[in-house]
């Protein structure tokens, strides 16, 4: 998704784009890494004056919609991302020392087929790996 694309992305999927869920994604796709909400509530308020509650009834509307992928952490936070590509197999880094989310590269089709094959039995619809250590600014 484009910065430019967001009006009609919304009004695709009958959202009505207000300026501040315009904002709010706009910071999802500025952003490389993916945010919890209130990370996400604090950028956004570096620009637009922003409440929580509307960052969370935003994120949850654009989860229903499928134009945000959402990453459940252990701890119990979620995190969510823009999907650029349409894709939403790409692994995940967290680093466990400052925190952040990190997006790997997306895994090949051959890859992909060995992780469903291991699923033998199930129907696999969606891939989500999440590994994690240090980044490369923290080890
Ligand atoms: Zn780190
Ligand atoms: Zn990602």
């Amino acid at each position: 998704m484009k910065l430019k694309d967001i009006p009609e992305h919304l009004k695709n999927a009958n959202i009505r784009p207000t300026r501040k869920k315009v904002a709010i994604i706009e910071e999802l796709i500025i952003s490389d890494e993916p945010l919890d909400a209130y990370q996400l509530y604090r950028q956004v308020n570096s620009r637009k004056s922003v409440d929580l509650a509307t960052v969370y009834r935003t994120l949850a509307v654009l989860r229903e919609t499928n134009l945000v992928h959402e990453i459940n952490d252990v701890s119990g936070i979620s995190f969510y991302e823009i999907l650029k590509n349409n894709s939403n197999s790409h692994p995940h880094f967290k680093c466990s020392s400052c925190g952040r989310y990190f997006c790997l590269p997306d895994i090949d089709e051959e890859r992909k087929k060995i992780l469903i094959e291991m699923a033998k039995g199930f129907r696999t619809s969606t891939i989500s790996i999440v590994m994690s250590g240090e980044c490369p600014d923290c080890k």
